[in-house]
Order: C-alpha cells, then sequence, then structure tokens
C-alpha cells in the first residue's frame, strides 16, 4: 500500500512534443517515480513473453492496446512499486475517455487519485516532422535528434552510457506516426477536456526549448 499522501501527477501530450525527455527532468526534480506505460509495453515486448509477442504489432502500429490491458499492466506494476516517495509521475496514462475512469478505479486500490495533471500543447502539424529525426536509447529510453543515422548509430547514451544503443522505434515509422496522431486526435484530446472540467489541469505551450518548458512544469509543480 502506497503513502496516502503521495501525489499522483499525469503528463499528457500529443506524439513527439517531447513528453518523454520533460517527463524524466520532471521526475528528477521531484524525486517522483517515472512511470511510462509505452516504456511498460515496450520492456514486455523485449522480454519476449506471452504477453509481450501479443501486443507487439499492436504497439508498433501506432494503435492502443485494449483499455483492460493497460489497466491491469498498471496495477500490477503499482503492485511493486517503491513506497514512501512523495510524487508518482503517470506518462502515457490516461489514453482514451474509459481510461479516466478506469485509472481512477486503479489508483483509489493503491490510497491514490489524479491530483494534477499538466499538458503539453501543440499544434499537430508542427510535430510530425520532428519524427524523422527521432531516434530512442533501446537501453533507458532516451531520446535524441539526430540528421545523420550514421552519427546516431555511433553516438553513445548520455543518460546510460550504452554504446550503439539509438534505433529508431518502430512506431516512430511515417505510416505509423501517422497513425499515432489519428489515435491521439480522436481518442486522447478529450480526455483533457475532463481533467479541465475537473479543475486540475494545467496546459504548457510544447513548442518553446527544452529548458523553458520544464522551468514552467516544475513551476506549476512546486513553485520554483
Ligand atoms: P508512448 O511511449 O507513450 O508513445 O507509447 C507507445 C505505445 O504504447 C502507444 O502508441 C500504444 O501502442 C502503447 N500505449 C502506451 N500507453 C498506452 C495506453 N495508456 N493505452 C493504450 N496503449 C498505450
Amino acid at each position: 500500500m502506497k503513502a496516502a499522501t503521495m501525489n499522483v501527477f499525469v503528463f499528457m501530450g500529443p506524439p513527439g512534443v517531447g513528453k518523454g525527455t520533460q517527463s524524466g527532468l520532471v521526475a528528477s526534480r521531484l524525486g517522483a517515480e517515472h512511470l511510462s506505460t509505452g516504456l511498460l509495453l515496450r520492456n514486455e515486448i523485449a522480454s519476449g513473453s506471452e504477453l509481450g509477442k501479443a501486443i507487439k504489432s499492436v504497439v508498433e502500429s501506432g494503435a492502443l492496446v485494449s483499455d483492460e490491458l493497460i489497466l491491469s499492466c498498471l496495477d500490477k506494476r503499482l503492485e511493486s512499486s517503491k513506497k514512501g516517495d512523495e510524487w508518482l509521475l503517470l506518462d502515457g496514462i490516461p489514453r482514451t475517455l474509459p481510461q479516466v475512469s478506469g485509472l481512477d478505479i486503479v489508483l483509489a486500490k493503491h490510497d491514490l487519485k489524479v491530483d494534477v495533471v499538466g499538458a503539453l500543447v501543440a499544434p499537430l502539424d508542427e510535430l510530425v516532422e520532428r519524427f524523422s529525426y527521432r531516434w530512442t536509447c533501446s537501453q533507458c529510453g532516451r531520446v535524441e535528434s539526430f540528421v545523420d543515422a550514421e552519427v546516431a548509430l555511433k553516438t553513445s547514451c548520455l543518460k546510460c552510457g550504452a554504446s550503439h544503443s539509438f534505433k529508431r522505434r518502430e512506431d516512430d515509422s511515417p505510416v505509423a506516426v501517422r497513425k499515432r496522431f489519428e489515435v491521439y486526435d480522436r481518442e486522447t484530446a478529450p480526455v483533457i477536456d475532463v481533467y479541465r472540467k475537473r479543475g486540475i489541469l494545467f496546459e504548457v505551450n510544447g513548442l518553446r526549448a527544452v529548458e523553458k518548458v520544464y522551468v514552467q512544469v516544475a513551476h506549476r509543480l512546486v513553485g520554483d
């Protein structure tokens, strides 16, 4: 069981807006446990488990896995999570309206609730181009931009130190990226309105420089 005083921060934003990078920065600023559902699923796929095999093609196509599956993965993950942190940062959930109520139920089981929601905002058409340069460290998930593929393949990861670890994610291919934007627009954007109505949402322009976005998000959460 988690401490009842733990604050849950849900971090949202369209594909390619830099949410993964910002989540890492903000989580270390808050001393938060960072729980990325995308990473959870990619690790499951990499493990070669039966579940991983079953979800591989869905995740790589840019579609969403079922609400039941992601909520049960989250529930299981929370069972084994560290206790006593002041913050839990959820990155990648909820992605659909049913996941909003599902998340409330799973969190309540662990004596938690969604306390604050941050959304990085950017026009979708401005984000599409970013994907052609996007490389992800296969060891730790760090995302970097490389225009030149040869440089990407030779570069060591600044976060975990792995060498030759940068890869293109399957779901960063042009076809999958189109699908991810469609899904975001149709399924995930309406989730933001729910939290706006609850009065717990803040929005930040995600197109600004990484440090500026980070400072604004951190300021909204801890006031400095
Ligand atoms: P992300 O790393 O957050 O971009 O997630 C990568 C992929 O994992 C998504 O395109 C989905 O296929 C899957 N995924 C991550 N989170 C969820 C979720 N909350 N619901 C359904 N599918 C998800």
